[in-house]
């Protein structure tokens, strides 16, 4: 890929600037002061990931005859992270600023200011390279740090509200106010008890959708009559406790992902052939579909020694954000791990048997992950456009939130109630329209070209008399006057 010529992006500010002011995304629980990096999509906001959710559905499931889908809960019994290595390995190295308390992913800091890569060091080892190396804390440029300590990267909740961790320890403080500061061995024991409850009742929110597909693989192969190779397809929500979210809906704590296990019996298919094939397909999809420019994205293939346990080869998608080319996209072939750990676990046969020789064996498998987020905030850095006189997002007609904007050119004389007429009608076909009576002619379009509406309507007077209305075109900003019966083609497949 040609990276010469590398379009500047705008910068992150502008982007979060311009996504608060138009309501594609606000602040969550704002009115309370807000939950750091929690993030609500607006109204424009919903329909533009939806049709983004809809341009993955159609290139990667309607339109193929290999595909199936599966939406599974975001809660599961706890084995299934245990099988899964979460529960002992999706865990962050958290280091502490003593002095202004900022939290800090270890093995980030360690690798940006000592160029040292941690991974697989124990946390003495760790703790005894950042005191021998003086690390500075980036915010204050202190010396004072506390130990290395791990934090899982999953939420937890429990449905024993009686035996829960907040209760247990209320009650132990409880006992320290009151005198009580001698626990006896009853108490202990008594204690000890709860927290084995809790520890059996404990309910971890995903933090990644794709085990699910694994989980209910046989109920797939069962219920579909599945013959390989055939991938199954899932867009949900994932929880992780990140230790610095940030860059705004780059790096969330709830994100939404959009993933795909693509089955194939690897004595039959070439793993390479497949996984080029996939890799295509994925950037077909942001240069086609989406209308992305070549440019703004770069493959990145893993190392071996930096690449997960069970990966025989991992490629990300690297898009050309401000702060950086960062994953987009990650491409893994994880083998049969998954399979084979959940057969494991779980002690089922999740093998799959050959209709035509009756051999079994356990799938190996190749997954396409995106974050709905990234792929979001991807796709305002890249329509978005400062233009001298004007903003615009130029978003291709399928991302676009309204195709058309209902705009009568003065509230009086009937041309509103004409236009809302137009209006309600096109909303009743389901054309997605948005309507605007408010300010200058010229205000309003300037609005509808920061929305992204590809064509604003213009309710007129002639419209009174022949039934025809002004149509402006976004991009080109050139207008024509078209019959309002037109209009649902234009706000349907564009012109
Ligand atoms: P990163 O290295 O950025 O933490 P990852 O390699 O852990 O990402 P995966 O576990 O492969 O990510 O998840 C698949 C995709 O989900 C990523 O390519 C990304 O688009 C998205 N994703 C992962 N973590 C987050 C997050 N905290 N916020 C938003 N999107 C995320």
């Amino acid at each position: 890929m040609d990276k010469n010529n590398l379009v500047d992006p705008i910068n992150l500010k502008t982007i979060v600037d311009f996504a608060l002011r138009k309501g594609f995304v606000y602040p969550g629980s704002e009115i309370y002061g807000g939950l750091a990096n929690t993030w609500d999509f607006g109204p424009k906001g919903v329909l533009l990931k939806e049709n983004l959710k809809q341009a993955w559905k159609q290139h990667f499931v309607y339109q193929r005859t290999d595909m199936l889908e599966l939406d599974a809960g975001i809660l599961a019994n706890q084995k299934v992270w245990e099988a899964s290595g979460h529960v002992s390995a999706f865990a962050d190295l958290l280091l502490d600023c003593k002095e202004c308390k900022s939290r800090f992913r270890a093995d980030n800091v360690i690798e940006d200011q000592l160029e040292i890569d941690v991974e697989g060091w124990n946390l003495e080892k760790i703790d005894n390279l950042i005191s021998g190396k003086k690390m500075t804390c980036p915010k204050c440029g202190a010396k004072n740090w506390t130990k290395v300590r791990f934090m899982s990267g999953m939420f937890e909740t429990n449905r024993d509200k009686i035996n829960n961790s907040v209760n247990i320890l209320t009650e132990i403080l409880g006992k320290i106010k009151n005198g009580e500061i001698y626990l006896n061995s009853e108490d202990i024991k008594n204690l000890q008890d709860k927290l084995e409850t809790q520890e059996q009742n404990r309910i971890y929110l995903r933090p990644e959708t794709c085990q699910a597909i694994f989980v209910q693989f046989k109920n797939i192969l069962n219920t579909e009559r599945a013959r390989l190779p055939f991938g199954i397809a899932q867009i949900g929500k994932s929880f992780r406790n990140e230790i610095t979210p940030k860059d705004f809906i780059f790096r969330v704590i709830e994100l939404e992902q959009m993933e795909i296990e693509y089955f194939f019996d690897p004595e039959k298919d070439n793993w390479e052939t497949l996984f080029d094939q996939l890799l295509e397909t994925m950037q077909t999809f942001l240069t086609q579909k989406l209308g992305f420019n070549e440019k703004n994205f770069i493959l990145f293939e893993h190392p071996s020694e930096k690449r997960s346990h069970y990966s025989k080869k991992t490629v990300d998608i690297l898009y050309n954000f401000s702060f950086g080319f960062k994953e987009l996209w990650g491409l893994a072939y994880r083998t049969d791990y998954d399979l084979t750990q959940h057969s494991k676990f779980s002690s089922q046969d999740l093998s799959y048997s050959d209709p035509q020789t009756g051999k079994k064996l356990i799938p190996h498998v190749i997954e396409p992950s995106v974050g709905l987020d990234r792929l979001f905030l991807a796709t305002l850095f890249e329509f978005l456009e400062d233009q001298e006189t004007r903003i615009v997002l130029k978003l291709p007609f399928n991302l676009a939130p309204y195709k058309l904007a209902i705009l009568p050119l003065m509230k009086k004389d009937g041309l509103k109630e004409k236009a809302e007429k137009i209006y309600t009608l096109l909303r009743k076909k389901g054309v997605k329209c948005d309507f605007d009576d408010t300010g200058s002619i010229g205000k309003r379009y300037r609005r509808q070209d920061e929305n992204g509406t590809p064509f604003c309507v213009c309710v007129d007077y002639q419209t009174l008399q022949d039934e025809t209305v002004t149509i402006r075109n976004r991009d080109t900003m050139e207008q024509k006057r078209v019959s309002i019966d037109d209009l649902e083609k234009y706000g349907t497949v564009g012109n």
